[in-house]
């Protein structure tokens, strides 16, 4: 694939839309003009295992923005983890779960999942709107706070530049929730897959009672895949997620678990 994206005169300009709090403000923003140029559109990345509130959440903001949000998917990210647990199937979804050996050592699994189910999908609908041609390569608004530079990542791509407005105008998450208030929009949700393991304690008990037992019945699924010695947890604390007392001070220390392997894609 040829073409460097060149920030000057990109050929395509697009936010990359988690739906979460940061990349809501973002495009918000853009549409009331405070970032600019105005993005050709925004793109979600869908992977089938979300809250319901979020796609509640997107379904609104697509009526707010002037320019259209765009869907990709890669597939159902929950059906893909099932399936790997109950069989040796070819398709999985590499899931950093927290593991733990049978001599008790402490591990995590592969994190593939951001890169497979958003970066991917993202990058080739991003082609398909350049017509196939990378030429000029395309810019992409990731919307990372002042709070989390450190989850701030270049492009895997050469034809694709990666913009931190948010970075750029020194705006926290909290600052992000400030000015969705004084513009009147609601709170918008945390955006992450149900079973995610980097939610936190807080983001474990903002599920729905079905989302939970949605996340405690994947959990039990991946405990031991095939052929594995070690077994395999959706929280840190590597209990079955049905266990963990989620209202104590294993909290402590959990300000933001995606800042443990962020690729600048999930949870913003
Ligand atoms: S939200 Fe979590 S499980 Fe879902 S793709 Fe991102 S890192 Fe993976």
């Amino acid at each position: 694939m040829s073409g460097r994206a060149d920030s000057r005169d990109p050929k395509l300009r697009f936010i990359s839309l988690g739906a979460g709090v940061q990349s809501t403000a973002m495009a918000l923003m853009a549409a009331r003009g405070k970032i600019g140029p105005m993005p050709d559109c925004a793109i979600f990345a869908d992977t089938g295992w979300e809250p319901r509130g979020v796609y509640g959440h997107l379904e609104w903001l697509r009526s707010e923005l002037p320019y259209p949000v765009l869907v990709v998917s890669a597939g159902n990210i929950r059906s893909d983890t099932i399936s790997r647990s109950n069989t040796t199937g070819q398709r999985f979804a590499a899931i950093p779960w927290y593991t733990v050996s049978p001599t008790g050592k402490r591990g995590m699994g592969r994190r593939q999942c951001t890169n497979e189910y958003k970066l991917r999908p993202i990058q080739r609908r991003v082609v398909e709107l350049m017509g196939g041609r990378v030429r000029g390569g395309a810019e992409a608004w990731i919307g990372i706070s002042a709070d989390e530079v450190a989850r701030m990542k270049p492009s895997r791509v050469r034809y694709i530049l990666n913009r931190f407005p948010l970075i750029d105008l020194w705006l926290s998450r909290r600052d992000c929730l400030a000015w969705l208030g004084d513009h009147g929009y609601p709170e918008p949700p945390r955006s992450a897959c149900i079973g995610c393991p980097f939610r936190s304690d807080a983001e474990w008990r903002a599920l729905s009672l079905s989302e939970f037992a949605d996340a405690v019945e994947v959990d039990h699924a991946i405990r031991r895949q095939p052929g594995a010695q070690h077994e395999q947890y959706a929280h840190s604390s590597r209990k079955p997620l049905s266990l963990v007392d989620l209202s104590t001070a294993e909290e402590r220390g959990q300000f933001n678990l995606f800042l443990e392997e962020c690729e600048g894609m999930c949870g913003v």
